[in-house]
């Protein structure tokens, strides 16, 4: 599971509507990704301080920062075309 699809399913897992297997997948990815915690325990916090059970929108301008926090603390994508090591091969 990717952080955006992680992001996407988050209201479905408190909303605890989620499928068992996905909610699993999210799990998983929860525990490798502080970025994605931050931002679940972040929505949670949201979500308590509406006092809204149900599904609530954040609104744009926290999306918006919260994504670009989650977005800046992911590593940069491998580049393999200028790896400083050299050529892994023989
Ligand atoms: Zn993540």
């Amino acid at each position: 599971m990717t952080c955006r699809e992680a992001i996407d399913v988050l209201a479905d897992f408190l909303d605890q509507t989620l499928t068992v297997e996905l909610a699993v997948q999210l799990e998983e990815h929860l525990r490798d990704c502080p970025p994605c915690r931050a931002y679940l325990n972040t929505y949670r916090k949201t979500r308590e301080l509406t006092g809204q059970t149900g599904r609530v929108e954040m609104p744009e301008e926290m999306k918006r920062r919260l994504y670009r926090f989650l977005l800046d603390r992911l590593p940069p994508p491998l580049d393999y075309h200028s790896s400083p090591a050299g050529d892994p091969r023989p």
